[in-house]
């Protein structure tokens, strides 16, 4: 297994914005316009190898000869019996593993993207959280699971993804730098070219980046999983609220919201007898008064090890129907690729598993 600290310290073009990427090819002593050629090959063509391209200029190719690409290769693919969900267990350089899933709806495709190795938020419910943080992910390995299902549907003759959201293994908003010059690198249109309206990111409620987000005015969509109306509620599902318990939590919303003019779309795991009662809708009416809020309701999704129960679905619609009635527009997610663990919180990265689900 390669040394993390190696990989951290390796500088890899893919982790570069264009500006980045640019100051390497004028610091190498080549014309900036250099940079658009290696640019498109990279995140427009999705080259596998430099050699892959006929037209760089020998001075060019004479740099990038020093330009380590690394693209985690595809472990395990599964597709769900419905064929419109894929999952692929992608392996980093270092041996760990991620996930990511496509999900196909009619006429677009949208990328589920991890952010990290594991993840430290330990959210009960969640398998990726059952399991413990590993590492951050670098930019570029973020990027490239964009790229790898960009290639799929390519081979197909699709086109896209157009949709991103930044939902699978790992918070984003803990390894906010990363996460952000990733969006960066997939949002630039001389390359990928995916719009930042069709990008969503979720976070579990770390208050500062939420903050942070505000105040940078970044262009993408926040959702932000609540899935407890009150502290006792809230803590039981979601550890991190102890340490932003939800007062702190719904300013910062409220801060995002004003300084932004952006709706935030709330996420809620339905469990059974835990948070599904219309009592617990109208307490979470009372946290959401003022806010231009939309709320997505999530029925739980099995996992090994949260013994919870998915509410049933008449009692979904009665806590939907509460919602609505206060004047939110509130949504049921669809359920999307729960046989081949797919769906939301159930993503883990254990090739044994994936490869016992083919
Ligand atoms: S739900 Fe998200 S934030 Fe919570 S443990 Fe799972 S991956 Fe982490």
């Amino acid at each position: 297994m390669m040394d993390e600290e190696m990989i951290h310290q390796r500088g890899l073009l893919q982790d570069l914005t264009f500006s980045g990427v640019e100051a390497g090819v004028v610091a190498a002593g080549l014309r900036p316009a250099h940079a658009k050629t290696v640019w498109r090959a990279l995140h427009r063509d999705l080259v596998g190898a430099w050699s892959e391209v006929p037209d760089f200029s020998p001075a060019t190719r004479g740099w990038l000869a020093g330009q380590e690409l690394d693209f985690p290769g595809q472990a395990v693919e599964v597709v769900s019996s419905d064929g419109w969900t894929r999952k692929f267990l992608l392996r980093l350089a270092d041996g760990r593993e991620i996930e990511t899933v496509l999900m196909g709806f009619t006429g677009r495709h949208t990328v589920c993207l991890s952010s990290q190795v594991g993840c430290a938020m330990g959210c009960v419910f969640c398998a990726t959280g059952q399991g413990g943080f590993t590492r951050h992910l670098r930019p570029g390995e973020i990027v490239a699971q964009v790229r790898h299902a960009r290639r799929a549907l390519r081979a197909l003759g699709v086109a896209g993804p157009r949709n991103l959201v930044l939902m699978g293994m790992g918070e984003p908003l803990h390894n906010y730098e990363a996460v952000m010059t990733a969006l960066e690198i997939i949002t630039d249109t001389r390359g990928f070219n995916i719009g930042p309206a069709g990008i969503s990111i979720s976070t579990v409620g770390i208050v500062p980046g939420i903050i942070r987000l505000a105040d940078e005015r970044r262009p993408y969509n926040l959702a932000v999983s609540l899935h407890g109306a009150d502290d006792t509620e809230r803590s039981a599902l979601v550890p991190v609220n102890r340490r932003w318990p939800l007062a702190d939590l719904m300013t910062a919303c409220r801060y995002y919201g004003q300084a932004t003019g952006r709706r935030i779309f709330f996420e809620w795991t339905l469990v059974a007898g835990k948070n599904d009662t219309p009592e617990t809708a109208r307490r979470l009416i009372e946290l959401l008064r003022g806010l231009d809020a939309h709320i997505n309701l999530i029925p739980l999704n099995p996992t090994q090890g949260f013994g919870g129960a998915a509410t049933h679905a008449e009692a979904v619609i009665a806590f939907k129907d509460v919602i609505r009635a206060a004047g939110f527009p509130c949504t049921v997610r669809q359920r999307r690729g729960i046989d081949v663990a797919a769906g939301c919180g159930q993503l883990q990265a254990t090739a044994s598993r994936l490869a016992a689900a083919l």
